[in-house]
């Protein structure tokens, strides 16, 4: 299986698409064949996992949802023969308590198994902080304990010998914590290094979905004026972490979010999915900047195995996914066939993508967003 670039800009055609030449007198004034981005490289009955060697997968929105595993997911992963690790943004809990979740909910899972972005922002603060240096966390006993295992002194309130702040989510972090913070970086320390382990903005949690810790760092980047360098997805560090501890060069990536998962596995340059059962869905797909777009749309884990579709661009702006197909009619997206949903909205993303116009420059039908379930106030962002 070969794999085009993440970052390339080129169009490239999907060896598992098949292109219906257009007729001389197609007038449709849309082009039969992509015109950006699409990257869905998997021959005809391969499933998404053929040919990787590793499964990298978020936690919170993937495999499970607060305590809960996601159905499918525990089962899917279990009938799955290939090696599978874990990458979490949430710095609030430890690999270890991670991986006690994971082998609750009947997963095969152990503590080396789990990348947390306390561990990638304490290998950061390694090439920051001496051995042995004061570091001042803001966040919980994920974050301590990576701190204190790369040989660092963690500290609560900054003093003149403090080296670095490290800042991650946990639900104990309050005012206190984040003005010791913004104290330790301002006016004589300016320069002081301030690693945060992620900057998601929200995080979903059993009651609903809360302020994450991008929220948290943006408090303290108010009063300091500055901003912290970011071990977490969307940044590569987590993912350079994930791959020298398994040992690979390349991955399957699946998550639930374009804005960290996805953004980050294609700055790393490795194939990405996202599945329907998180933060993110058809809406914000359609919506999607290129660096954004998942090579994969997968409803949940259960597909993992599953052939993957071919994607068909037809004459007259058909873009068909099995039994789906929309239209592009000039700067308008129709429904042609609903078929299964994960399948329309991969159609859909499809002729949207390949239109190479912007989300706000497309009048999405409304018997489409009603197939892809995307509220017809709602349809834009
Ligand atoms: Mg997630």
């Amino acid at each position: 299986m070969s794999k085009s670039s993440a970052t390339s800009p080129t169009a490239q055609t999907p060896a598992n698409q098949t292109t219906a030449s257009p007729t001389p007198s197609d007038s449709s004034g849309v082009s039969a064949g992509p015109s950006s981005v699409v990257r869905v490289s998997l021959a005809a009955g391969e499933t998404p996992v053929s040919g990787v060697d590793l499964i990298l997968l978020d936690l919170d929105g993937v495999v499970y949802k607060g305590e809960a595993a996601i159905a499918g997911a525990v089962e899917a992963l279990n009938a799955s023969e290939l090696r599978i690790g874990y990458i979490t943004n949430n710095a609030s809990r430890s690999a270890a308590t991670v991986a006690d979740h994971l082998l609750r909910l009947g997963l095969e899972a152990a503590e080396s198994d789990v990348v947390t972005s306390s561990q990638a922002a304490a290998r950061l603060l390694a090439d920051l902080v001496e051995p042995g240096g004061e570091v001042l966390v803001v966040g919980g006993e994920g974050l301590i304990v990576e701190v204190e295992r790369a040989g660092f002194i963690a500290v609560f309130t900054g003093t003149p010998e403090t080296a670095a702040v490290v800042q991650g989510f946990a639900p104990t972090v309050g005012w206190e914590s984040l003005a010791q913070a913004a104290f330790a970086l301002q006016g004589e320390y300016s320069e002081r290094p301030w690693v945060a382990t992620n900057n998601d903005w929200t995080i979903p949690v059993a009651g609903g979905i809360a302020p994450g810790n991008g929220t948290l760092v943006s408090a303290v980047h108010t009063a300091v004026g500055r901003l912290p360098i970011v071990a977490g997805k969307p940044e590569v560090p987590i993912f350079e972490a994930a791959l020298e501890r398994f040992g690979v060069a390349d991955a399957l990536f699946i998550g639930d979010r374009l804005d960290t998962d996805i953004l980050g596995a294609n700055r790393a340059g490795l194939r990405s999915a996202l599945v329907l059962t998180g933060i993110d869905g058809p809406k914000q797909l359609l919506a999607a900047s290129a660096p954004m777009r998942p090579e994969l749309i997968l409803t949940d884990l259960s597909e993992l195995t599953l052939p993957y579709p071919a994607t068909e661009f037809e004459a007259d702006g058909v873009v068909r996914v099995r039994d789906s197909a929309v239209r592009m009619n000039g700067h308008r997206v129709e429904l042609v066939a609903p078929g299964a949903h994960v399948d329309l909205v991969r159609a859909s993303c499809a002729a949207v993508w390949a239109s190479g116009l912007a989300i706000y420059g497309i009048d999405v039908d409304g018997l489409l967003m009603d197939a892809l379930g995307i509220a017809r106030d709602d349809s834009r962002r």
